[in-house]
């Protein structure tokens, strides 16, 4: 029951107060309580139950570490692909276990959860009581049926010590247009994280290209909760999940392309999109490890928050989406820019949550400082004249949010700030300039972009022209799907950009591409 510390005195600021919500309606929201003896009443009911087939299809995962806690999860469901996922519709009472050893000879904590129905039978345990900084092994037991066995693990405790941290960057990884071979590659590795910066899954309708979504664009719950449950099939996928804890953030395809708060591009008016996004939202939450507090109430989902590794790392996970001002210049692709995209009260990340960046990084000791969000940050101009065009969706869109995120990074001297984005379906290395259109302005930051896992990307000679007029961009290879293998340590951040080699098969090799590093106390990523 008890919130992580970093977040509950921000958790209070919400409407969702877990203290004051009863145990039955935790029941119904599908949230497990952690070994709580006080729930055994719905057991009489809930343990009934026998599966003839696996209902553990979707695989386990695990999130958000914390120094002594972390997220389990799971869902019941022995036919994934149809509705109600092939379980009754009543709870389902789910037994977990965390050991100290990959043989389950010590178990530390174990409890029962509640599945129900409303939630997709999905299941979320707020493990606690754990060590900091090491590996654990989970599993879960239900109707006779065990799960795979997921490894994770716990931070280290804020301002320990800590030699190193090793984390993978993903994202953008449309299903139809390629395998997991990144995944593989990535599980098969060590690492203490994942960080997913958007695009989880695809909302849009079925064209077959490598393999198909095989259904409609998604608009309900049962579309989205069919989407997620065909991309989570895929066993690399599972494999990464059962591997290492992930964190998220969420960008558009979780809901719909380019929306921008309550606004999709194609139009919808609000009453018709929200009960959308709302559909969307839930359906993340039921197949993603996230914490109890990033339960979505309707439409609206609090899901930016940050992470401490012990003296070396501090991790900002933003939402980009639900907050910011609609796309300026009327497009969220390439636009001229207009007057209104410089209007100086445009946000990206919305005043709140602009406050709450400010506070938790104004507050850090650690020495690498890291943003994971969505999409571009740095200066880009991706004209194909003598003239200026930036992507209206990214933060070329906001450049007067761009500016006092960077001003504020300058101003208060953070340590070692590095931003980690998606969406391009491109690497790119980039300087985050003082200036963010000026490349003679002092570097604040580095910025380093990861490659689509699968998603399809523009030709590499746009990128090269691209590169040609942006200085403060190092590196742009959209030619490789793959992901971002980083290390930090106390004197250098180093980052390996893994290539996929052919993401049409599902047993494509994988190598680095290009690696950089950053230098403690030096901003700007060299190779
Ligand atoms: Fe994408
Ligand atoms: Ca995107």
């Amino acid at each position: 029951m008890r919130l992580p510390n970093a977040e509950s005195r921000h958790a209070n600021s919400v409407t969702f107060r877990p203290a004051t919500v009863s145990r039955r309606a935790f029941v119904r929201a599908g949230v497990s309580l952690a070994a709580s003896g006080a729930l055994r009443p719905f057991g009489a009911y809930a343990n009934d139950l026998r599966f003839a087939t696996n209902p553990f299809t979707l695989g386990v995962a695990s999130g958000y570490p914390e120094p002594n806690a972390i997220v389990l999860w799971t869902r019941l469901a022995p036919e994934p692909l149809v509705p109600g996922g092939g379980m009754p519709s009543a709870p389902a009472a789910v037994d977990w276990e965390v050991a100290s050893d990959e043989r389950f000879a010590k178990i530390v904590h174990s409890g029962t959860a509640y599945a129900t129905p409303d939630w997709a039978h999905s299941v979320h345990v707020e493990a606690t009581g754990l060590e900091p900084a090491r590996d654990y092994w989970y599993r879960f037991t239900s109707g006779g049926a065990r799960s795979a066995v997921g490894r994770t693990r716990t931070a280290s405790a804020a301002g320990a010590p800590l030699a190193r941290f090793r984390l993978a960057v993903a994202n953008c990884r449309h299903y139809e247009h390629g395998y997991y071979a990144a995944y593989r590659a990535m599980a098969a590795s060590e690492l203490d994280l994942v960080v997913h910066v958007g695009d989880y899954i695809y909302e849009q309708r079925g064209i077959t290209h490598v393999r198909s979504h095989d259904a409609p664009e998604c608009f309900t719950l049962d579309d989205y909760r069919h989407r997620y449950s065909l991309y989570k099939l895929d066993p690399d996928l599972r494999a990464a999940h059962a591997a290492f804890p992930w964190m998220f953030c969420s960008d558009d395809h979780e809901v719909s392309n380019d929306y921008a708060a309550d606004h999709p591009i194609d139009g919808e008016p609000p009453e018709i999109f929200l009960p959308r996004r709302a559909a969307a939202y839930q359906a993340y939450y039921e197949h993603l490890p996230l914490p109890r507090r990033m339960l979505p109430r309707g439409p609206w989902q609090f899901t930016y928050t940050q992470r401490n590794f012990g003296d070396l790392v501090s991790l900002y996970m933003l939402d980009g989406r639900q907050y910011r001002s609609y796309q300026a210049c009327g497009s969220s692709s390439l636009v001229k820019p207009c007057d209104e995209l410089y209007e100086p009260q445009r946000t990206m990340l919305g005043p709140e949550q602009e406050k709450w960046l400010e506070g938790t990084l104004g507050a850090s000791r650690a020495r690498w400082n890291v943003l994971g969000q969505q999409t571009l940050m740095a200066h880009f101009n991706q004209s194909d004249e003598h003239d200026v065009r930036y992507w209206a969706d990214g933060w070329n869109g906001y450049p007067a949010a761009r500016a006092r995120l960077i001003d504020f990074l300058a101003e208060r001297r953070i340590s070692n700030p590095i931003v980690l984005s998606g969406d391009i379906h491109a690497f790119l290395v980039n300087d985050l300039n003082r200036r963010a259109d000026d490349p003679a302005s002092p570097i604040v930051a580095a910025e380093l972009v990861a490659t689509s896992i699968s998603s399809p990307a523009r030709p590499q000679r746009d990128f090269d022209r691209w590169q040609l007029a942006n200085p403060n961009v190092r590196l742009a290879r959209s030619d490789y799907r793959g992901y971002l293998a980083i290390e930090a340590n106390a004197e250098r951040l180093h980052a390996d950009l893994v290539a996929v080699d052919d993401v049409a098969r599902e047993d494509s090799a994988t190598h680095v591409l290009a690696a950089f590093d950053v230098e403690n106390g030096k901003a700007g990523a060299a190779r």
